[in-house]
């Protein structure tokens, strides 16, 4: 049905496709390490006041500092880069747990031996933008600049360029000028869907691997939750209903995690305990984004698919 309306509220409906994941698998199963710490709004990067959100000091939102650096903000965040990303790193490699980290490009660059970490672990660097900030109202053809250093942050400290894209905070014309770089396999800017799916807003098809902020060690910074244990309970009653619905119709599930959140030694547990239970189930597709993306390229052409 043509339409001008350019959103989609119908997606797959009462008839999601047969993902057929590899091997049978019932669910594809995607970790997302969000690597952000020194990449976040300080003046010391030119930017007018400190970082509001995601810092350890709920809620999720707190008032700026204007034209100041806030230094117990900036220690938070310091805690994720020195600390948390390494106890994640070592939870995760000794499972040999495949993950995507979202890699914002300056954190990056103020971190090369995390990058070389994530490159010798075998993990996807997916682009989280240049700056960890909000894009909306930016001038095009900054962040179409802002986009190129992105791209290259990823290269000269992981090795390879990323093939998927994930902004946050994305302006109007964030997913146009993901599709025509043209070098993105995939962006995960949406949270609309529990399957990939196409998009065609932008000339030609562009694949969206939905991402997910109710999956999200975030919760902790909104005072959502609070114990190891509550993040494990809900990401595992997620899990647990995906995993049933799969039977009839496979599913994917994206678990989102921060250094400087899911890093601090309170929380880790929760994520220990939640890959004890999906070990427990044999049929389950621990992967990476862009791995699901190839099949989906690969079984699910957008000329077959929606
Ligand atoms: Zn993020």
């Amino acid at each position: 049905m043509p339409s001008d309306y350019p959103r989609d509220l119908l997606g797959y409906g009462p008839t999601p496709p047969q993902a057929d994941w590899p091997g049978g698998a019932r669910l594809a199963l995607s970790l997302v390490l969000n690597y952000e710490e020194g990449g976040e709004n300080t003046v010391l990067h030119g930017d007018s006041g400190s970082e509001q959100f995601l810092a350890d000091i709920g809620p999720a939102h707190i008032e700026p500092l204007v034209g100041a650096r806030a230094y117990n903000t900036e220690s938070m965040f310091e805690y994720g880069s020195r600390a948390g990303f390494w106890r994640i790193h070592r939870l995760l490699t000794s499972r040999r747990i495949p993950l995507t980290v979202y890699g914002v490009g300056m954190a990056l660059e103020r971190n090369p031996e995390a990058a070389k970490a994530m490159a010798a672990a075998g993990w996807e660097v997916a682009s989280h933008a240049y700056r960890w900030i909000n894009y909306a109202g930016m001038p095009e053809a900054e962040e179409r600049e802002q986009m190129q250093r992105a791209i290259e942050a990823v290269r000269s400290t992981v090795g390879e360029r990323p093939v998927g894209w994930y902004c946050g905070r994305v302006s109007m014309n964030t997913r146009r000028l993901v599709v025509e770089e043209g070098g993105f396999l995939y962006d995960s800017d949406s949270y609309a869907d529990d399957l990939p799916y196409w998009n065609h807003e932008h000339g030609r098809a562009h694949l969206i691997l939905p991402y997910s902020l109710d999956n999200n060690d975030l919760r902790f910074s909104t005072n959502g939750i609070f114990t190891a244990e509550d993040f494990f309970d809900y990401i595992r009653d997620a899990f647990d209903l995906l995993y049933a619905e799969s039977a009839e119709t496979p599913k994917m599930m994206s678990v989102g995690l921060h250094c400087r959140l899911a890093g601090r030694p309170g929380r880790i547990g929760g994520l220990a305990r939640f890959l004890d239970h999906v070990a427990a189930h044999g049929d389950v597709w621990i992967t990476l984004r862009r791995d699901i993306a190839r099949h989906w390229i690969a079984e699910h052409p957008p000329e077959n698919g929606r």
